[in-house]
């Protein structure tokens, strides 16, 4: 099989070809942001909302994106039509560019941008996942927005590696008052008397577009949603729990801190919305033709 091809500034490099500066500042300081974008038999699933997400970003960490909207989508489109792929997973990143090895971003003149297209399965594909609440807290707004998808991952790999360790599959991040935040790659949601909850924008969370994509799922089937903190007690006693992320897709949660979560199985809401999910996957942008 061919090399995939990789996106690097406007130029494609095969897979091994595929290199940045050690100067990078992406590398040095994790300065920059990313996207995650799915594609489903040819269709990108929320292109603009994923450019749109990227360009808000690095308006928040001052980073000049050297494309616009209109060309970062093109090249994105190009890169998954070049590696011949259908069913694809793009990873998106823009770095504060070469610089020196001092932090100041004044030293980087220019962004690097890169685009990888190739495919990683959901998540927690045919897994009925576990969970634990992690120790580790969620950035606080005040320090590093989770709002910005940034190559600063740190809090969530630490998060990561609790679960890891502790043999479940995700781990539940608490934001700095200590209520419900998001998982370490995807976003929280209960269903209690059959309404949906799930945390608001201001409870240190990344606006996933996926949560985006299973709150209108659920409307459209006038099941109420409700954005709301929610507590470690709330998760613990809900009917059922779920998460939603590109990488996840709509994933059941069945157990959190080794405790059952409603009947410890895939409840009716999230099956049905795990459904209409598979329904919708192939509405994107037409990645040939
Ligand atoms: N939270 C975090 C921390 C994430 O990394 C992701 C994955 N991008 C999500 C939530 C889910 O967002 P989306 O549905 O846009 O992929």
């Amino acid at each position: 099989m061919a090399e995939l091809l990789v996106y690097i500034d406007g130029k494609y490099y095969s897979h091994s070809e595929a290199k940045i500066s050690v100067f990078d500042h992406g590398l040095l300081y994790g300065d920059g942001v990313f996207e995650g974008i799915r594609a489903y038999d040819g269709y990108v699933l929320k292109l603009n909302e994923h450019i749109n997400r990227l360009y808000a970003s690095a308006k928040t960490i001052f980073l000049d994106i050297p494309l616009t909207k209109k060309e970062f989508r093109e090249a994105i489109l190009q890169t998954i039509f070049k590696n011949k792929l259908k069913d694809a997973y793009i990873r998106v990143v823009v770095t504060r560019g070469y610089g020196d090895l001092g932090l100041d971003p004044r030293k980087c003149l220019k962004a690097t941008v890169i685009i990888i297209a190739g495919y990683i399965p959901p998540l927690y594909e045919g897994i009925n996942a576990t969970a634990i609440i992690a120790t580790t807290r969620r950035n606080a707004v005040t320090a590093l927005n989770p709002m910005i998808k940034s190559l600063n991952y740190l809090n969530n790999i630490l998060a990561k590696i609790e679960a890891n360790r502790a043999k479940v599959d995700e781990a539940i991040m608490l934001n700095q008052n200590g209520t419900v935040s998001e998982g370490t790659g995807d976003n929280i949601f209960i269903v209690k008397d059959g309404k949906i909850i799930t945390p608001p924008s201001t409870a240190a969370i990344l606006m996933g577009i996926t949560r985006g994509i299973a709150i209108k799922l659920a409307q459209e089937e006038r099941i109420e949603v409700i954005e709301r903190e929610i507590t470690v007690h709330e998760i613990i006693c809900a009917d059922e729990a779920f998460m939603t992320g590109t990488a996840a897709e709509i994933a059941p949660l069945v157990k959190v801190d080794g405790i059952e979560i409603g009947e410890g199985k895939p409840g009716p809401i999230t099956i049905k919305l795990i459904g209409k999910f598979k329904e919708i996957r192939k509405n994107g942008t037409p990645v040939y033709g």
